[in-house]
């Protein structure tokens, strides 16, 4: 029998492959929209969807861009993506699917608001176990908030990612300057590595986590957003782990990207206790996580499951997440099984 690892290594993609250039070109393109509407803020909308996370006009453009190249080059294939154009089509959002129109149309001339809001709809559909995911602003309140956001799209293929690029436009590249060169993008093809092209000039290199064996030498981020997880449990964690570096707090899948460049050794997020049955989102995490692999990390839920992307549009098989260097992870694991659940 063919184990598992030895399916994930035959990826019949690689960097040059149709479906990396659909989606490079298109993240490029996303990214730029999103950096002028963020220009422009504070003058654009933002809508309250049902469940309260606020939806800009970025997230609706670039999530329009995104899914019409897909479709154009990939008419057969299912893009599971966040957003609908449920909200937008109403009458009292009119201003804002003008404002969308608008900035799409700085990148593809003369669409109509009817063809932008059907390019958002062929988002949502998943009737395909192989499929793209796509995150066209990941950590809205992070853009919203002039601090990181992440465009994410991955590929996977019976549950398993093959693919993921993930762009930061506005992650500094040098970590000791990160108030000069901002904008990164990250890529990732199973069995063929991890890559981060710097925005604006091109420059390429190669990823590697932290090597770091030693706990007391590691370092963690997790989410800025203190109701996405369990900070205070996340530092008795760093505690008796004796890790003395503070957390690095940042918005969106740039906490993966953070780990496999070697910046951080962990991303822990660990569900709040009044959050307990919330299952992540497959957009929140198919291109962080073959990137954290194709640079030799490890992901898995906080109970050291595999990520299981085949369950729809949530990982409904995982609790949490941990994304490590590998070395530590199972020592980590350790630890959050004896800290989690325990009123320490
Ligand atoms: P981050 O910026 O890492 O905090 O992640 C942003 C993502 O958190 C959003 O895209 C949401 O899908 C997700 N999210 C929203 N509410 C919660 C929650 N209560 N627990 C965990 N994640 C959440
Ligand atoms: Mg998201």
């Amino acid at each position: 029998m063919i184990s598992d690892n030895f399916i994930l290594i035959l990826s019949t993609m690689d960097f040059n492959s149709k479906e990396m250039i659909t989606a490079l070109k298109s993240l490029e393109m996303a990214s730029k929209l999103c950096e002028m509407v963020r220009a422009d803020l504070p003058s654009q909308g933002a809508i309250l969807k049902s469940d309260r996370s606020p939806v800009t006009v970025a997230d609706y453009g670039s999530q329009a861009i995104i899914c019409k190249y897909i479709k154009t080059d990939f008419p057969d294939v299912s893009i599971l993506a966040e957003e609908n154009s449920l909200e937008l089509r109403k009458p009292d959002n009119a201003p804002i699917l003008e404002q969308v129109t608008h900035y799409v149309n700085t990148f593809i001339p003369n669409s109509s608001p009817a063809e932008i809001c059907s390019w958002i709809d062929s988002g949502s559909k998943l009737n395909d176990k192989n499929f793209w995911a796509l995150d066209p602003i990941d950590g809205t309140k992070g853009f919203l908030r002039g601090d990181q956001y992440a465009i994410a799209l991955a590929y996977i293929e019976d549950g398993h990612v093959q693919m993921g690029v993930m762009a930061c436009p506005n992650l500094y590249v040098d970590k000791e300057k990160p108030f000069d060169k901002k904008g990164c993008i990250f890529f990732a093809v199973r069995g063929r590595g991890s890559i981060q092209m710097e925005m604006f000039s091109g420059n390429k290199k190669v990823l590697s986590v932290m090597k770091v064996k030693n706990p007391e030498e590691a370092s963690f981020t997790e989410s800025y957003e203190p109701e996405h997880s369990d900070h205070l449990l996340h530092k008795k964690i760093a505690q008796r782990l004796n890790i003395s570096a503070p957390s690095l707090k940042m918005d969106s899948q740039a906490k993966y990207g953070i780990v496999a460049r070697g910046e951080a050794t962990f991303y822990l997020r660990i569900p709040l206790s009044h959050y307990q049955d919330y299952k992540e989102k497959v957009w929140d995490h198919a291109a962080g996580s073959i990137i954290i692999e194709e640079a030799g990390g490890k992901v898995t839920d906080i109970l050291g499951k595999a990520l299981d992307f085949s369950c729809g549009a949530r990982l409904e098989k995982n609790h949490g997440i941990l994304v490590s260097n590998g070395i530590l992870h199972e020592i980590i694991l350790k630890v959050i099984n004896q800290s989690y659940g325990v009123d320490t």
